[in-house]
């Protein structure tokens, strides 16, 4: 792994009023941010490779906390109804029909590239097969937390659901010891999941050390059925079953009320939003002013694009930030930067990732470059205008761990074509069912 040194940049510094300085550099060997200056101070590392920004943006990689990379395959397969509808009816027979060990890999890698190319570095993904999941991780050179599926019906993978947990345990001992790419286990909900089944889950996340991802209270019905089965919440009972802790991650959470938020913040346990996904299944909009104010940590997420349909943070860091203001009427809440810090520095803490998601020495090199050098980013008064006028488009550069992974837009770790190709494939058997 060669040195790298970045220069003639503008470096992303959120706690400044503007958000960044200018004509700044960044030195990185070993996969590590070694020193971060002004230009005058410069000094060229001996044999470094030499990225000269000409004044574009570098900033942390973006953090992806919720994904499901195996759907790619099902992106657009069917919109605009709603979640209960979506699932039983198209994507569950889908899932029984076309998932297998080959399609979560091209569909993973498909979506590594979408996501790459969009500036996210770090990924939480959960899915069946997840060692194709995690396998495509890691050939793309991305950051991940892979999570195996747990569900209470046969699934993919996992005929027989009495095995679930256990092909799960399995798949945690497999990728161990895997540092970039780290296993986890997913518990699909608890209207899918017996009160054994998540309890049996979640010990054995306990086992490896592992995060626990379920997604909770994502809609009204939900909690509805949840209900009659249970007196309390869907957090009441996940909290019964001594399953919220720091290292839960309750995914969508939307349905939450006081006592919920009160019971996740006590707990220490996280949330993801997914306010995509969320608006177009018309789930609701969860209560991110109020969990932040009780001192939850909430990371963003795009949902997998079954639901969503893409893999783009920049979009989904500008619906956050308008969907909270609109719905509240007030322009003053879910501010750029805060919607940018879920984007970074908290989505890594989520994912138990202490030295990602900010520009520092010892830090991890995961960095993105921004053109500024476009109308739409001209004037550029503050980073603000990453969440309301940046697009995907304009990350030019990608390096994870101090590995250039993206060079001038183009993915250098694996061949994107012959990706999309497999993927087109797949996608003329889905069509002819
Ligand atoms: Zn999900």
């Amino acid at each position: 792994m060669e040195d790298i040194a970045i220069t003639n940049a503008r470096v992303y510094a959120p706690h400044l009023p503007q958000g960044f300085y200018e004509n700044g550099f960044i030195t990185i060997s070993a996969g590590r941010i070694r020193s971060v200056g002004l230009m005058p101070e410069f000094d060229a590392p001996d044999e470094a490779w030499i990225i000269d920004a000409e004044g574009g943006l570098v900033m942390p990689g973006l953090v992806n906390c919720h994904n499901h990379a195996g759907m790619t395959l099902f992106r657009g397969l069917a919109d605009d109804l709603p979640l209960m509808t979506w699932l039983e009816k198209h994507i569950f027979p889908a899932e029984a029909r076309f998932v297998n060990p080959e399609m979560v890999y091209w569909a993973t890698k498909l979506a590594a590239a979408e996501m790459i190319l969009s500036g996210t570095t770090t990924v939480a993904d959960a899915y069946f097969f997840e060692d194709e999941s995690a396998r495509a991780f890691t050939e793309a050179g991305m950051r991940a937390v892979a999570a195996q599926g747990v569900i209470d019906f046969p699934a993919p993978g996992v005929p027989d659901p009495k095995e679930n947990v256990a092909v799960a345990e399995r798949y945690l001992e497999r990728w161990q010891e895997n540092e970039r790419v780290r296993p986890a286990v997913f518990a699909h909900s608890p209207y899918t999941c017996s009160s054994k089944t998540l309890v049996a889950a979640k010990e054995a996340a306990r086992r490896h050390n592992a995060l626990f991802f379920i997604h909770l209270s994502e809609t009204a019905g939900e909690r509805d059925l949840l209900g009659e089965k249970w007196s309390g919440s869907p957090a009441s009972y996940l909290h019964s079953l001594n399953i919220l802790d720091e290292q839960t991650v309750c995914v969508h959470s939307v349905w939450l009320d006081e006592k919920d938020i009160d019971l996740v913040a006590e707990s220490g346990a996280q949330v993801v939003s997914c306010p995509e996904s969320n608006m177009k299944l018309a789930s609701g909009i969860a209560p991110l002013a109020e969990l932040r104010l009780a001192g939850v940590n909430v990371g963003l997420g795009t949902d997998g694009c079954a639901s969503n349909n893409d893999l783009d943070l920049f979009g989904e860091m500008d619906a956050c930030a308008k969907l909270h203001k609109v719905h509240r009427l007030d322009p003053t809440i879910m501010k750029a930067r805060d919607v940018l810090r879920m984007a970074t520095e908290d989505g890594a803490r989520l994912l138990g990732m202490k030295d990602v998601g900010l520009i520092a020495p010892d830090m991890r090199a995961d960095l993105i470059i921004l053109d500024l050098n476009k109308p739409h980013l001209t004037p550029f008064y503050s980073i603000d205008n990453l969440v309301y006028a940046a697009c995907s488009a304009d990350v030019v550069t990608s390096i994870i761990d101090g590995k250039i992974v993206m060079d001038d837009r183009e993915i250098l770790t694996f061949d994107v074509a012959e990706t999309m190709d497999r993927v087109a494939e797949m996608a003329c058997s889905v069509m002819k069912e």
